[in-house]
């Protein structure tokens, strides 16, 4: 019997066979240590009856493990020379689909909808390509797909700074923007020694579990981040001056002084100690404020 694909030997031996060489620009690191791979699996907490959306399946290490696992597996590949690799690493699992094409530009409602009729939940697992990790999040975040959670291996830097609480460094617009519509956790820290080739900085697996509704109502969802970013646009700023500065024109000082009132929020404060009720609270009175 073979041995699981991501063994280091195993590993060698396909990119030996198919003459691969890593493409760095695609984010290309795979994982060769079995054990992370069965704890990403676990932590995605994905059962018999679900289904699994893979990002950049590689030569199919995590793939394999989710298709034991999973009812079925879609993996979105952007590299042409793995498609083959893929039909061979994966010739024995028959409940997976591999697709070529870049995930930035997929339509995963469609596929949603035509591969995932008969499953009761659906997740996202994937060891990411880091140089897309935050367009590709936002990306299944913003568009409001059907999913049960989300589970990915990203730069340790980029998890922390998704999963942060307000009053931390790491807290900012990207925290705010992923806990919107996720409840965020870094479940896992993993060091480079655990891919081929090791990437320059360390890694995490980061749990995200999709909220049924969004963690504040808002209006206007487009109005509610630009506040936000408003407010974290420069850091070292009161929250009034960086509305002034990145919001409203300087004019209308007294209306965001006013939409502070409103909110019931310091003109002194800075963004980083906002919670999200705040920035929602705060982005409804700008609003009204302004009309
Ligand atoms: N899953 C494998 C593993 O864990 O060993 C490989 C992970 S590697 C970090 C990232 C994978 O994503 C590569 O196979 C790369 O070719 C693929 N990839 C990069 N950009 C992509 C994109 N925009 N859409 C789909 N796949 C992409």
């Amino acid at each position: 019997m073979n041995k699981e694909i991501a063994t280091p030997t195993r590993t060698k031996d396909v990119l030996k066979k198919h003459g691969f060489h890593f493409k760095k620009s695609l984010g290309q690191n795979f994982l060769i240590d079995p054990n992370i791979l069965h704890a990403i699996v676990a932590a995605s907490g994905c059962t018999p009856e679900d289904g699994v959306i893979e990002i950049g399946p590689g030569i199919g290490a995590l793939t394999e493990q989710l298709a034991k696992q999973a009812k079925k597996v879609v993996a979105y590949e952007i590299d042409d020379r793995l498609i083959p690799v893929l039909s061979d690493t994966l010739a024995p699992y028959q409940n997976v689909d591999v697709i070529h094409e870049d995930v930035l530009k997929a339509d995963i409602e469609a596929l949603i909808a035509t591969h995932f009729g008969d499953v009761q939940h659906i997740h996202v697992v994937a060891n990411l390509p880091y140089y897309v990790t935050t367009a590709i999040l936002m990306k299944l975040l913003q568009d409001t797909l059907p999913l049960k959670s989300i589970t990915v291996m990203i730069q340790a830097e980029v998890a922390d700074r998704i999963a942060a609480v307000p009053g931390t460094k790491a807290y900012g617009s990207l925290s705010i923007a992923a806990q919107y519509y996720a409840e965020a956790r870094t479940v896992l820290t993993v060091p480079p020694t655990v891919f081929i080739p090791q990437p320059r900085v360390g890694s995490a697996v980061l749990k995200l579990d999709i909220r049924e509704t969004p963690a504040v109502t808002v209006e206007d969802e487009n109005w509610f981040f630009r506040v936000c970013r408003a407010c974290f646009a420069n850091r070292r700023k009161t929250i009034l001056n960086n509305l002034t500065q990145n919001l409203v024109t300087k004019g209308q000082k007294d209306v965001a002084l006013r939409g502070l009132e409103m909110a019931d929020i310091d003109p002194k404060r800075r963004g980083e100690t906002l919670s999200l009720q705040e920035f929602a609270c705060l982005s409804e009175s700008l609003c009204t404020c302004l009309n």
